[in-house]
């Protein structure tokens, strides 16, 4: 199905080191609003910081791929120390194809993780890429939004 996450988790953080050994995953590719912070922070959530930490170390390859642009995503993706791609235009494969050469990991190892179904996980689905689908930090408040978030409901049923 087109709009259902592979996965679905709480929180990024909640990924680990076993987690992505069992599911022979050596990439992963974030997006950031809503899924490493919540709208406009410039700061990383709670935990992300050493869980991205974590991760390194283990060698997992990481990407930023957002929608939002550059100025947003430049500085928060440095401070995390990770490549990024900003005006992803996901659903659209540009951004993915582009965080996917520069990890050299082929997208069978890779997961594409998100808050998003019509952005993220639809994205990733229409190239056959896992998803981890996590939890939005915080639920938006403008209307579009929530008519968004309405319409996601179906496809994360039991969550
Ligand atoms: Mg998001």
């Amino acid at each position: 199905m087109i709009f259902k996450p592979t996965y679905i988790l709480k929180s990024v953080t909640e990924i680990s080191a076993d987690f992505m050994a069992e599911k022979n995953l050596k990439g992963l590719i974030l997006d950031l609003d809503n899924t490493l912070t919540t709208h406009n922070n410039p700061h990383p959530a709670e935990k992300v910081t050493d869980w991205i930490d974590k991760m390194k170390s283990i060698g997992i390859k990481m990407m930023i791929v957002s929608n939002n642009n550059s100025q947003r995503v430049t500085p928060f993706a440095k401070n995390l120390g990770l490549d990024f791609v900003a005006n992803g235009k996901k659903p659209l494969s540009t951004g993915f194809n582009k965080a996917q050469e520069i990890m050299n990991i082929p997208f069978s190892e890779i997961a594409i993780v998100g808050d998003q179904i019509f952005t993220d996980i639809l994205g990733a689905n229409l190239k056959r890429v896992r998803t981890i689908y996590v939890h939005p930090i915080e639920l938006e408040s403008t209307f579009f939004f929530k008519i968004k978030r309405f319409l996601e409901k179906p496809f994360l049923k039991g969550f």
